[in-house]
């Protein structure tokens, strides 16, 4: 039996991640299951797959997901601080799936107990992807990518090498207001820009890809995880979804990954590497589809990819800047503060701010790997400026 634990189970890539394990009866001793607010879904979660810890992330629903599993024998506790114990806790294979940086410390924790991180949450490496990939060397723990776009790059690459590489392709399907005319954007809702065209995931990714900036995340993540130069790493418009990415050698050839836009894909790939097994995921029947599309990114409508390039150009703490910054900006809009078009001008006029803010921590300038406390603090910084941003805006 393999010992497994799913940090963020109640969340679209969790349940997903359960929805795998729990056709396979038998095979996964289930450690620990994470979760924030929805504590009914966490606790029925643990009940039918037999977890020995639930964790809700919030403090003030540790009663009420007590309650939920009382007499089952299943550990319980809560807040963040015990999110990052079932981290700790020995497995042999761990899904990170929280959304945003609260994934950072726990993503940190498996890596330093030298696990194999199942990586969903995106924003661990681009809040901290050098720190985070020394941590994983240093440890001999494993990262399997688990955003499609990167699950594809590592498939295309198995028995290749990365000098062998010229370019990486990251396709984006253009998100709901692809073909919104560029003047009415600023009008668009939340509630607009909750709707996929093709993929069915957490609210805040699927905003993060209307606005692209789940896009521009991207090109930081496979900087980090593939050590490529930025200038490799381009975006191509895609709306089928159905290409995941390509990587481009240096003799010419391309490889395509292609495949039903379904995350179970991503995720059982990492679960059963370093095999192959049968996913219940749907056939791609190409000729049904006929053709497939692609178009380069337009940037006035896109502004986010260049935020992107400007991240890896500056290094430091951008990355944290910049990741705290999209979520601070987000959690704007969705409050309705501020406008889908002001989400980059806020994570923009945050950079420009703080790449000169005197109480960001000075890294000398051989520091290429920042400190954990270093990040974590730019993090908090970033939010802090963005949300005066805001306010500033509002006026
Ligand atoms: P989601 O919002 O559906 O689920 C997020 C999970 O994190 C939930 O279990 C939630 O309870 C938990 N969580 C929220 N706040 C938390 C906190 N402060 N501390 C601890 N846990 C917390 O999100 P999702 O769409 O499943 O995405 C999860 C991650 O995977 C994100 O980083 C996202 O970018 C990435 N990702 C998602 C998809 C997808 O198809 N949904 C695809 C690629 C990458
Ligand atoms: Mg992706």
């Amino acid at each position: 039996m393999r010992r497994i634990s799913v940090l963020g189970a109640t969340g679209s890539v969790g349940q997903s991640t359960l929805d795998l394990i729990a056709r396979r009866p038998g095979e996964f001793d289930v450690e620990a299951l994470t979760g924030a607010n929805n504590v009914a879904l966490l606790a029925d979660q643990a009940r039918r797959l037999g977890a020995r810890l639930a964790v809700t992330a919030c403090d003030d629903r540790y009663h009420e997901l007590r309650d939920h599993l009382a007499g089952s024998g299943i550990e319980v506790a809560a807040g963040g601080e015990a999110v990052k114990e079932a981290a700790q806790r020995p497995a042999d294979w761990t899904m990170s799936a929280i959304v945003g940086a609260a994934g950072l410390v726990p993503g940190v924790e498996i890596l330093r107990r030298g696990g194999v991180l199942a990586l969903a949450n995106k924003e661990t490496l681009v809040a901290a992807g050098p720190l985070v990939m020394a941590t994983a060397r240093q440890n001999g723990a494993v990262i399997l990518p688990v955003d499609s776009e990167h699950s594809a790059i590592f498939q295309a690459l198995r028995g290749e090498s990365v000098r062998d590489v010229e370019r990486l392709v990251l396709t984006a399907s253009g998100g709901a207001f692809r073909d919104w005319p560029l003047d009415s954007l600023h009008q668009a809702t939340v509630e607009e820009a909750s709707s996929h065209p093709n993929w069915a995931m957490g609210q805040r990714i699927t905003i993060d890809s209307a606005s692209m900036f789940n896009k521009a995340l991207e090109v930081i993540e496979a900087h980090e995880l593939f050590g490529l130069p930025p200038e490799a790493i381009e975006v191509l418009i895609h709306p089928e979804s159905l290409v995941h990415a390509l990587v481009g050698f240096r003799d010419g050839a391309l490889m395509a990954h292609l495949g039903a836009p379904d995350m179970r894909h991503a995720i059982g790939f990492a679960l059963n590497y370093p095999i192959r097994e049968p996913l219940p995921v749907a056939r791609l029947d190409l000729a049904a589809v006929g053709q497939l599309t692609f178009r380069p990114p337009d940037p006035e409508r896109y502004p986010a990819l260049a935020l992107a390039r400007r991240v890896m150009e500056e290094g430091g703490l951008s990355g944290p800047v910049f990741n705290a910054a999209k979520e601070a900006a987000l959690d704007a809009f969705l409050a309705g503060a501020i406008g889908f078009t002001d989400m980059a001008p806020v994570v923009t006029r945050t950079l420009d701010r703080m790449s000169g803010d005197s109480g960001l921590p000075r890294l000398s300038p051989d520091d290429a790997v920042p400190s954990l406390e270093d990040v974590l603090e730019a993090d908090r910084l970033a939010r802090l400026r963005a949300g005066e941003i805001v306010v500033g805006m509002m006026r």
